[in-house]
């Protein structure tokens, strides 16, 4: 991985008047290049940086979705990509939820899973997803590379918001996209350099930083959600916890009519803020963004690198006030 930084927005031809490996910054530029020879290694296909995991979601949809098609996306899942094809119904976009538990419907001409899904916890079939003769979207970005490869489970393209756990310090917005196919790949390139999707040089270069140290994270961050998800579960507050027994996310439920936000507000060390995956813990009710899509009592906790004791002891001071 590259640690120069380089900014430019175009570079010199060649003495024969012709662009070389990189001509404008739209297109390509080394330090997103270096970032996604990275993250194309860990996921085994060749990877795509944008400007955001939404950027990554719109590039591909626009680029694969047929005319007026039909695109099936897990339910309880990211709420921002359900918003988003919402927001592109009037342009010919259909969006159906289904259980991804269970297989896609049938006419479905995309599927979008998510592992896991975020903020519910579930994870996708994937077998009876790749089945389909659909192409499959697996955004994995609760699970990283490190965890899961959509690619290696008959997925064809895998999305991450390279915002999370990949960066993981809660600085940049990115996002990415891996595939196999060298066709796809070909158009997803060139939809994302008509669209000026691409990452920034500089948040490119924070990604590669934050990749680095992703294992280190990871590892610290799970171990410590695997040690506090039964205390949280056992608490006499919380009447659901949900934990896909791996990665760094955890949600739980406690009552209806307001103990979520007294409980949210009522941490110390956690932050009470939304997103997930960085070095910092976080929790937030996720009602007031999703309103009926999640039960009123929701938390969502994206366990950071602090200590599992100073983060029960947290909790536990918060969760009185259920
Ligand atoms: N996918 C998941 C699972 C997310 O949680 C998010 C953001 O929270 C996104 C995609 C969108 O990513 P970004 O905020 O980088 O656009």
């Amino acid at each position: 991985m590259t640690s120069r930084l380089d900014r430019s927005a175009s570079w010199p031809y060649d003495a024969a008047g012709e662009p070389g490996s990189f001509a404008y910054a739209r297109d390509a530029h080394p330090n997103a290049v270096a970032v996604e020879e990275a993250i194309g290694a860990l996921e085994g296909g060749r990877s795509l940086l944008y400007s955001a995991g939404m950027g990554a979601v719109t590039g591909v949809v626009l680029a694969i979705l047929p005319p007026q098609g039909t695109i099936a996306i897990a339910a309880g899942a990211y709420f921002g990509h359900s918003q988003l094809l919402e927001h592109l119904r009037p342009r010919g976009v259909n969006a159906v939820e289904y259980d991804q538990t269970g297989p896609p419907p049938a006419d479905a001409d995309l599927i979008l899973i998510e592992a896991p899904s975020n903020p519910m916890l579930t994870m996708p079939d994937f077998a009876a997803a790749a089945a389909h003769p659909a192409p499959v979207i697996c955004d994995a970005t609760l699970s990283s590379p490190l965890r899961l490869l959509p690619l290696e489970l008959g997925c064809d393209i895998s999305l991450h918001s390279a915002t999370k756990v990949l960066a993981g310090h809660n600085d940049l917005i990115a996002g990415v996209a891996t595939v196999r196919d060298d066709t796809l790949y070909d158009r997803l390139f060139r939809t994302r350099m008509l669209t000026g999707l691409v990452a920034s040089p500089d948040t490119s270069w924070l990604v590669g930083r934050g990749l680095e140290t992703l294992e280190v994270r990871l590892d610290r961050m799970e171990a410590t959600a695997q040690t506090l998800f039964p205390q949280i579960a056992a608490h006499e507050a919380v009447t659901v916890a949900r934990y896909p027994g791996f990665g760094f996310l955890i949600s739980f439920d406690v009552a209806e009519g307001g103990a979520a936000r007294r409980v949210e507000t009522a941490t110390e060390t956690i932050v009470n803020a939304t997103s997930l995956g960085g070095t910092h813990s976080k929790l937030e009710s996720r009602y007031r963004w999703e309103g009926e899509r999640c039960p009123e009592g929701l938390l969502r906790l994206s366990v950071g690198l602090e200590s599992a004791e100073t983060l029960w002891a947290d909790l536990e001071q918060a969760l009185a006030r259920a």
